[in-house]
């Protein structure tokens, strides 16, 4: 078996940076591969940078556009810090990787998948403990901010949306307009991950690349390589409240700008919904850091032992090198004696699918209730939430006693229980009305992946069957199981 490719990160944190440290990492890295039977494609070095602070690190950057670009399968380091040292690079670390379905191994710290809950438990606990011991040294600026909010003045920089000319802020059209459709299309239940995939297709520049252009134009170096967007720099975007004319200060609404000198971006009823719908707990963690991203994997059984199937991911050789491209194949993670190339099963599953769907009859595979009804239901829960959100809110800045806040959330959520029975007597949530019948193939197409896994969940199983390798794939021993 080919090795399997991976990247070499390194990264001095101090300014004292020698050289033979770096080269040090490096060489630690191959032979940490050698053991682990990688080998390593491509190397990445960051000098003299602090984690904690957010100054660039240009190749670390690099390596995960590298990753979604499907360069290599594992980045490979001496310990976990080098990769990320505190929270929101690890989050970023996570989102790459697990979109680019790349896992990383480190002679320290072993080998974290993403994909898993495990994995990423334990790395962002070590992350946390990281952080721990940064914020002691980011106090002392801290306290300078704290100085200059207390005067009245703006601590933060305006950021995407806006650009500032003298002391007001203004607002940058063709930037709002992509905040006002990203807040939208949240709120009408499509997934922030959907969302960043489709900015980076229509090539809609990231605030990152954004703001890295800005620089480029003022120092009049060359442009930067675009850094693409991802759901958790979108969920942080969309949710800032200086978007809706609130100021904060530490983290807390303290009440409203001058629109003259900060205008609103969204209305402040968007921004309590936003609020609402991306801090629900019930929802899969708005970075859809466990959202799978393929049709099948975890959906899929394994026809040997009945395991989960999982997805491996392809991998395309840069021109001049030698290997050969890996085809990303769906496998079973516990007898490994199952596996297909995805493609072919993803579109065979899709056609059975949609071939039901459009029969007439297909209606009644969803218990079918009163849908006007559900939508109705649907709307009031949405509200109650809001409404429960803000009077947490109000709780925590004192404007509502624990006795008031008790009997308000109390009364809301008997409501909320009501109109969830409603919803539930109906059709899932999740299955649009218009993907059963002459439509449906129409529909699904537009439909996001997830809620296309939950219409095939609902329908049916669909369980992989052992095939010798090496032979071409055959639609029979891909079984789907109708339920009911
Ligand atoms: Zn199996």
């Amino acid at each position: 078996m080919d090795p399997i490719p991976a990247a070499s990160y390194a990264r001095i944190s101090e300014k004292v940076a020698a050289r033979d440290k770096v080269a040090d990492q490096h060489a630690q890295n191959e032979s940490h591969a050698a053991a682990r039977g990688y080998r390593i494609v491509a190397r990445y070095t960051d000098d003299g940078i602090s984690a904690l602070g957010h100054k660039e690190r240009p190749d670390f950057e690099r390596m995960l556009a590298d990753a979604e670009a499907g360069a290599f399968a594992v980045i490979v380091a001496t310990e976990e810090e080098r990769l990320a040292r505190n929270v929101e690079e690890k989050l970023e670390l996570h989102t790459a990787c697990e979109v680019a379905g790349v896992v990383w191994d480190t002679a320290r710290d072993g080998y974290v998948d993403p994909a898993t809950d495990s994995g990423e438990f334990m790395s962002t606990v070590r992350a946390a403990m990281g952080r721990i011991e940064s914020k002691r040294k980011a106090r002392r600026q801290r306290d300078a901010s704290d100085e200059r909010a207390a005067d009245g003045l703006p601590t933060a920089r305006p950021g995407y949306g806006y650009r500032r000319e003298g002391s007001r802020d203004v607002i940058v059209e063709a930037e709002a307009v992509v905040i006002r459709e990203a807040a939208r299309r949240v709120l009408d239940g499509n997934s922030l991950r959907g969302i960043a995939t489709d900015f980076n297709a229509r090539g809609i520049p990231s605030p990152r690349t954004a703001e890295l252009v800005h620089k480029a134009h003022r120092e009049k170096t060359e442009y930067p390589t675009p850094i693409p967007w991802q759901g958790i720099t979108l969920r942080q975007l969309i949710r800032r409240p200086s978007l809706a004319g609130l100021r904060t200060h530490r983290g807390k609404v303290v009440g409203n700008f001058d629109p003259k000198a900060h205008p609103a971006i969204l209305n402040e009823d968007v921004h309590t919904r936003l609020e609402a719908l991306l801090t629900d707990p019930s929802r899969a963690q708005g970075t859809g850091g466990r959202t799978p991203v393929h049709l099948l994997s975890g959906l899929a059984v394994c026809g040997r032992c009945g395991g989960r199937i999982k997805r491996l991911p392809g991998w395309t050789p840069k021109p001049g090198q030698k290997s050969k491209p890996v085809k990303a194949a769906y496998a079973c993670g516990d007898c490994h004696k199952v596996r297909r190339i995805q493609e072919p099963v993803d579109q065979f599953v899709t056609e059975v699918i949609l071939r039901r769907l459009e029969q007439p009859d297909a209606g009644q595979l969803f218990s079918q209730g009163d849908e006007g009804a559900a939508q109705e239901a649907r709307n009031a829960i949405e509200v109650i939430d809001a409404r429960l959100a803000t009077a947490a809110d109000q709780f925590a800045e004192g404007v509502l006693t624990g006795d008031q806040l008790r009997r308000i959330t109390e009364r809301l959520r008997a409501d909320r229980t009501a109109h969830e029975r409603t919803v539930s007597e109906s059709m899932p949530a999740r299955v649009p009305v218009n993907v059963v019948g002459p439509q449906a193939r129409q529909t699904w197409a537009a439909l996001h992946i997830d809620s296309q896994r939950a219409i095939i969940d609902t329908l049916a199983e669909v369980v992989i069957d052992p095939q010798g390798s090496g032979k071409p794939f055959d639609p029979d021993l891909i079984r789907i199981v109708w339920r009911a």
